[in-house]
Parts: C-alpha cells; sequence; structure tokens
C-alpha cells in the first residue's frame, strides 16, 4: 500500500511537475521518466579528491554491490582518479535497487554501468559528436598563439600546429609576424558547439624563414604528417624536444655557470620560458622520475629500447600520468621546462645516452620516422595534390565567409 501510494506520488509529481519528463527534486535526487519506467536519479558533481566508493555509499547500496560496480568501473576508468568538474549519475528503481551509473569519460564518450537481471553490464556510448571540415587563413601576428587567438580559435591549435613541426621548426625563430598560414581543420561539435580539434588535415606556412606544406596521411603502419616528398614530418628521435629561445649551453666542455668549474656538459640547455611543454623525443618507458633539491631538480629519463635513452632536466613539473614504468610515444607531452635543482634560469637540459654513455645530440643520424613506399606513392600524391589544390582555391578565390572572419566550412 506505501509504495503504491509512493508511486502515486511520484506520478503526480512528474504528471504536474514536468513537461520535459525531467521530475522534481527530491532531496539531490531527481525521479526521472526513462524508457517507460520510473526512476530515482541522483547526480553527483565530482569534487577534487572525491572517490568513486565515498559516491556509491552515498546510495546506500550493498558492500557487495559497491564492490562489483567499482569492478566493472576499473574497465574504463581508474575509480580513483575520477575527474573533478565531471558528474557521475546514479540511477535506482523506485524500490532503490540500483540501476545504472553514467560517467561522461570525455567529451565523445560516455561510459554507463547498467544492471540487467541482476548483472552488471558495461555499455560505451558515443555522444552525437559531429565533425567538419573547416579551412582557417591568416597572417601571423606577434606569434602562433596570439594569432589564433586572434581569430578565436583555441590556444589548443597553436599547440598542435608547434607539434606538427617539432623538430623540423622552431616556432620562436622560424615564424615572424606577417608570415601566412593556411589551414584545413576537421572540427568536432556537440549539439553545434565546438569542443575540440579532431585533426588538421593540411597545413602550409608561407613566410621570412619558413615555406612549408604538409597533409595527413595514414596507412596501415603509420600515420602522420608528410611533405610533398613523402617523408614523415616526425623524425627518428626529436633532439631538441622543446620549443626554445636559445641554446644557453652545448655539448662539451664549458665553465659551470654556478660553480665556475671547467667541466664537461653532457647534453644541450635549451632555454625557454618556466612551463613551456616538453616532449618525448621517440617511443620509449619511463625508467626514471625523480627530484633532487640540487643536481638535475626535477628529472625524467626515457628508455627509447634501441639503445638509446632520452634525459630531461630541470622541469617545473611533470605531466599528469607521468610515472616510472609508463608507456610514452614520440612527441607526447611527458613535463614541463622549469628552473628546479642547480639552475642559473629556466631551461631544459637534454641529454642522451646509447648504451648508457653520454653522446653530443647533435651527432646522432637524424632521419624521417617513415616514407611513403613506392606501392602507395601514387594514392600519397592523388591526395596531396587534392588537399594543396583545395587549400590553394579557398585562398585564391578570397571565399566570403559566414560565421567568423577567415574561416570557411568546406561542405
Ligand atoms: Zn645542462
Amino acid at each position: 500500500m506505501m509504495r503504491f501510494l509512493f508511486g502515486m506520488i511520484v506520478l503526480a509529481t512528474i504528471l504536474t511537475g514536468c513537461k520535459t519528463a525531467m521530475g522534481v527534486k527530491s532531496n539531490d535526487s531527481n525521479i526521472v521518466y526513462d524508457n517507460d519506467d520510473i526512476f530515482i536519479l541522483t547526480k553527483y558533481k565530482i569534487r577534487k579528491g572525491d572517490k568513486l566508493l565515498e559516491i556509491l555509499n552515498k546510495i546506500n547500496l550493498s558492500s557487495t554491490l559497491n564492490r562489483n560496480i567499482i569492478k566493472k568501473f576499473c574497465s574504463f576508468q581508474d575509480p580513483n582518479s575520477i575527474q573533478p568538474g565531471k558528474t557521475i549519475s546514479l540511477k535506482r528503481k523506485l524500490n532503490g535497487k540500483f540501476y545504472s551509473l553514467e560517467y561522461d569519460k570525455s567529451v565523445d564518450s560516455t561510459y554507463l554501468i547498467i544492471n540487467v537481471n541482476d548483472s552488471l553490464i558495461v555499455l560505451a556510448m558515443d555522444q552525437d559528436i559531429i565533425t567538419k571540415d573547416e579551412y582557417i587563413c591568416g597572417t601571423i601576428n606577434k606569434n602562433l598563439y596570439t594569432t589564433v587567438i586572434n581569430y578565436k580559435e583555441s590556444p589548443a591549435l597553436a599547440l598542435y600546429i608547434e607539434k606538427i613541426f617539432l623538430g623540423r621548426y622552431n616556432f620562436y625563430h622560424d615564424i615572424c609576424e606577417g608570415d601566412s598560414f593556411y589551414v584545413i581543420i576537421r572540427k568536432k561539435y556537440l549539439n553545434d558547439k565546438f569542443v575540440g580539434y579532431d585533426r588538421i588535415n593540411y597545413i602550409k606556412i608561407k613566410g621570412e624563414k619558413i615555406n612549408v606544406e604538409a597533409i595527413y596521411y595514414s596507412n596501415t603502419e603509420y600515420c602522420g604528417y608528410f611533405d610533398d616528398s613523402g617523408n614523415s614530418l616526425e623524425k627518428n628521435i626529436l633532439i631538441a624536444p622543446v620549443s626554445y629561445e636559445k641554446v644557453t649551453s652545448d655539448y662539451g666542455y664549458r665553465k659551470h655557470p654556478i660553480t665556475h668549474k671547467r667541466s664537461f656538459h653532457y647534453g644541450i640547455d635549451y632555454a625557454a620560458p618556466i612551463k613551456t611543454p616538453i616532449y618525448a623525443s621517440a617511443d620509449g618507458i619511463v625508467i626514471v622520475k625523480k627530484y633532487k633539491r640540487k643536481g638535475m631538480g626535477r628529472e625524467i629519463i626515457i628508455d627509447h629500447r634501441n639503445g638509446y635513452k632520452t634525459v630531461y632536466a630541470h622541469l617545473y613539473r611533470f605531466a599528469r600520468g607521468i610515472k616510472v614504468g609508463s608507456n610514452v610515444k614520440y612527441g607526447q607531452l611527458i613535463g614541463y621546462l622549469g628552473n628546479s635543482g642547480l639552475s642559473t634560469g629556466p631551461h631544459l637540459h637534454f641529454g642522451v645516452l646509447y648504451k648508457n654513455r653520454p653522446v653530443n645530440p647533435e651527432k646522432i643520424n637524424i632521419s624521417s620516422r617513415y616514407i611513403i613506399k613506392d606501392n602507395e606513392y601514387a594514392n600519397f600524391t592523388s591526395q596531396y595534390g587534392y588537399l594543396s589544390t583545395l587549400a590553394e582555391k579557398y585562398s585564391t578565390n578570397n571565399i566570403k565567409l559566414t560565421s567568423a572572419k577567415n574561416k570557411t566550412t568546406i561542405n
């Protein structure tokens, strides 16, 4: 009888109070009508330091069920590192029985743990993300970061462009005011709202010191950016894994700037502003991550498993998720440039070891990571030609743009 009455109250609330089928707030839970069923929906906005178990405890499930939910949750996310600001939605039947847990892992993926006949199932759901190709062209004003912001783009675009040319161009020196850039980029939208960049498919920078054009190309072995000769822009190893202002110390003998003793400098010092991103020089595994108040300060060493190891020292901080044993990819963010340890100013000390002996990074044989093979060359050049012509067409036709200046959607 009580249950029937409760059900009636719920129904009455829904019928009178809510036209959108979202219910009326009851304590911190809502009653919702979904798929011909009625649920109690409880949403938790995750705060810093929250653990999944603490959140589950708020809705009084049995400890066995909590354990099982956490076990399922582990299959897509570490339950102890749920992201602050995101929401966990829990649905229960009106009798209190657990029905589902929903977690938005990223803008384009949501995970659902759902109770089907008393067994828990994990579902991955793609959000309705749509992608649009857009053409952006413009002129560099001050630097790449200011420029993209002026064009109402996110600073992530500047980082993206910088990473494409990492090891080939140094954006502090090679990009000048007045240089032109042309980009064909695929962007992601959720409900007409921009949620991120998917991929740059074409890029050209034309200027005083740079004249470069590249396309994105993929095959079963490799994906990345290529010049018109079919050489990947990525190298076998990055010997400047940071955008730097200047080299303050080369490999070799020098008078130490602090101790003033003549000693051998086993690396290259790249000076740049504090917090400049530092990237892994090649694929590998992190074997050292340590902090020493003196000496190298915050330091990372990566083993590239081919006899080479790379050393990154004096970091400001380590990138999130980087730990000893982490597998890292070429160009992956590993930390931020700093001034920790025995250091006179913000810089990256970068060293290379071969079979555990220091070598001069500048003496290493640098080659492209991938070169287009003869049998795919025709396919590659036709794709290159297509994108290059498309960009040319947009730039010479002086496209009239609708939404934002110098931007257009490619249909
Ligand atoms: Zn150094």
